[in-house]
Parts: structure tokens; sequence; C-alpha cells
């Protein structure tokens, strides 16, 4: 991995591809920067290293230019978050973008307007890529949010660049995914949860090549239980998948991976706070009742599970954690891995709603890494190499 650890950047126009795609309220506020606060070091080391900056982002799903997603409106927290002034361009290609781009000092950086008024971004348009190469003479990736798209920007653009780098929050990303994958400390544990099974197929598959240990949990459990000849009562499940689920756990046992599903759940009569409320063996679940979250027991379970494993992947909550009647699960399982973490090992959370998860619950700070990545996290999981990334590799 070509990482931008020891290069000077002296004399060199660096586009930095970053994804600062973050949300916007309808008074033009941003209400979380926190992909901004992300791209902050790998910036300032190529200022530090003599580099001047050219900033490339998306913003959006624009169809041509639209004031209300233009970069403009974001760059005023570019500069308070990098503590300095970032300049801004109204023009993303040609020539007054390579002339506002070419007057920058040592050390200044510019951001330039969104990448997607050009539908040639998403296109992946090689003639667009090129002119983009022409802002700078060195190209580094930052964006792992979009590193599974091969846009111009993001992929195509690398070939024009001979010195071709990953940015920090690029490089963390893939490392920590390796942990899981590739060589993190055993025992290692993978956490799957969420709605549905079929959504997670090819990341099941492409975890039971790494991981020692599969936990399931949320919706994802039920249909196994069906699989087994439980009775599941109303709780979701996806019936055409019971042969999979029965074949999975035939898989697993062939390669010596541990699947661990609950024993007991939360069962409510409606999807609904205020739904009556009680315990039950995940396989005796009486019809008009439904299973939203982790029971007692399978929480107690959670804890020697969590505390044995050196490498943690958390993909997906244990229940319906946006309801307080079903957010034991997921909370509980939270401070667990956060334990362990403190312990020394390495817990890697993402896919969205875990994520939220992990907000909403104040843990954010107590995971060794956070993904930033929704849909690059799951492809990397599945296996699969990012065109992003193979474009720097290239
Ligand atoms: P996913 O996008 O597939 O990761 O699913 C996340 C969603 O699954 C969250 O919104 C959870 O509320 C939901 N979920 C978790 N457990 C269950 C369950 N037992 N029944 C229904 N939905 C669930």
């Amino acid at each position: 991995m070509k990482t931008i650890d020891n290069i000077s950047f002296e004399g060199e126009r660096v586009v930095i591809r970053v994804d600062y795609n973050v949300p916007i309220n309808e008074n033009k506020k941003i209400t979380d920067s926190t992909r901004i606060k992300s791209s902050k070091e790998t910036i300032l080391r190529v200022t530090e290293k003599g580099g001047i900056v050219i900033l490339l982002t998306h913003l959006g799903r624009p169809k041509g230019f639209d004031s209300e997603l233009s970069c403009s409106i974001i760059v005023d927290e570019v500069s308070n978050i990098l503590g300095q002034k970032v300049f801004f361009c109204n023009s993303t290609i040609g020539q007054k973008a390579e002339s506002d781009v070419k007057k920058l000092l040592t050390g200044e950086i510019i951001l330039m307007e969104n990448v997607r008024f050009f539908s040639e971004e998403t296109q992946g348009n090689v003639k667009f890529a090129k002119q983009l190469s022409r802002l700078g003479t060195v190209y580094v990736n930052d964006a792992f949010g979009t590193a599974h798209r091969a846009h111009a920007s993001t992929t195509i653009i690398a070939q024009f660049f001979r010195k071709k780098y990953f940015g920090k929050l690029l490089e963390k990303e893939v490392k920590s995914i390796d942990k899981v994958m590739k060589n993190g400390q055993k025992p290692i544990l993978a956490i799957l949860g969420g709605a549905k099974i079929s959504s997670k197929i090819p990341i099941i598959e492409s975890l039971l090549e790494s991981v020692d240990d599969i936990l399931i949990g949320g919706g994802m459990a039920y249909t196994f239980i069906k699989a087994r000849g439980g009775s599941i009562g109303d709780s979701i499940c996806e019936p055409n998948l019971c042969n999979y689920a029965l074949e999975l756990l035939k898989k697993a046992k062939n390669k010596g991976v541990n699947i661990h599903l609950p024993s007991d759940v939360t069962i409510a009569d409606s999807f609904s706070n205020n739904a009556n409320i009680k315990e039950s063996k995940i396989e005796e679940i009486p019809d008009g009742w439904q299973g939203l979250d982790f029971g007692p027991e399978s929480i107690l379970k959670l804890e020697p599970l969590i505390a044995k494993s050196k490498t943690i992947l958390w993909n997906g909550p244990l229940g319906v954690f946006e309801l307080d009647s079903f957010s034991k699960g997921t909370i509980a399982l939270g401070e667990y891995i956060s334990r362990a973490t403190i312990n020394g090992t390495f817990s890697l959370v993402g896919g969205g709603d875990s994520v939220a998860a992990v907000k909403k619950f104040g843990l954010l700070n107590k995971m060794s890494y956070v993904s930033t990545g929704g849909g690059a996290m799951l492809e990397s999981l599945e296996g699969l190499t990012l065109p992003g990334i193979k474009a720097l590799e290239e």
C-alpha cells in the first residue's frame, strides 16, 4: 500500500479526493461534519510536507448545477475544522479551475466545486477524469465512502498520475478490514445483525473463510430457527432462505466456524414501544408475537464470547435498537465490546445501522475503529477489491 507516510510534497500540487458528502439541513447548515474531520490528518500531512492541496468531493446527488448542493455551502466549515482559510473555486475543471489552482502558494488549500455537477463524474468518463487530473501533480484518494464506485474522480483519474497514494483515512479503513479478513489476531468474531439475511449472504460466505465465530442477531436469526423447525410466531423471516440457512450451518461446521444464535429473545405483540412484552425461548414464540431483541440469557452468553475474542467485527444491531424497549441487547453488546477493546481487542464497527447504534449509545470513541463507509465497507467484507483502491495500486 503506497501511503503518504515519508513522502515529501515539496513543490507539488496535490489533488485529494475527499468524501465531504455531509448531511445539510434546510438552513444550509451541516448537521454532521464527521467526514470533514476525518480528512484533516491527510490534508495537514500534505501541507506540512510542503504541498498545495486541491480538494475534490461530491455533495448530494445533483443533476447538473444546483446551488443547493454547491461546495460553497461547506467551505467555511472546512476552514474551521482545518484551522486555516480554505479557498473556494466555483469551477471544477477547465481554464478558470486550472488558473485558480496555479495561483496557490505552498501550504494553501482550495476546495473545488462539486464534481457531480458533471454527469461525466458518475459515468467514469475518461476525458473528464483527464481534465480533473490537470489540476495537480500528485493524486491522493481519501474517500473511502465512494471507493466502491468507478467514478472519474475516485478511480479513473488515477491512471493519469505516476505519484498516487492512499490517504490516511483510506489507509485506516483498509487496514481495519484486513484485520478481520486477512491478518487479525485470533480468535476473530464477526457479529452480524440487522433485519434480513438476504442482504448479508455474500458477507457471511466471505467471512466463513477468515473468522472463528459468527454471532447472528437481529431479524436474521429467525430464518435459521424456522429452518431448524422452531416456532417463531410473527417474527421477521425469509422462508425461501431456510434451506440456504441450513446449508450455511453445515458449511460453517465443516470449516470449523462456530455459529452462535440467541437462545432466548424479547418478544412483543406489536412492533411498538407500547406493545405487551415478555421473554421467550427463541424456538417457542407463540403466534401473534414477534422477536425484537436478545433475551436476558442470550445477553449473558454474549459476555464470555466477546471477552475471549481478540478481533471483533460488528455489523448490524441485535434488535430493534431504535425503540427503547428493544435496545437492551444492542446496548449490552456495545458495552461488552468497549470493555474488550480496553483490554486490547481490536474492534471494527461498520455498516450504517451499527454505526448509528454506537453513536446513539455514546460508544463511538470506545471502539478501535468505526468505519466511515457504508457500501464500501460491505463490499470490502464481501472480499471484493474496490475499484478506487485497485486504481491506486495499478
Ligand atoms: P439492516 O439494514 O439489514 O442492517 O437492518 C437494520 C434494521 O434491522 C434496524 O433498523 C433494526 O431495527 C432492524 N431489526 C433488528 N432486529 C430486528 C428484528 N428482530 N425484527 C425486525 N427488525 C429488526
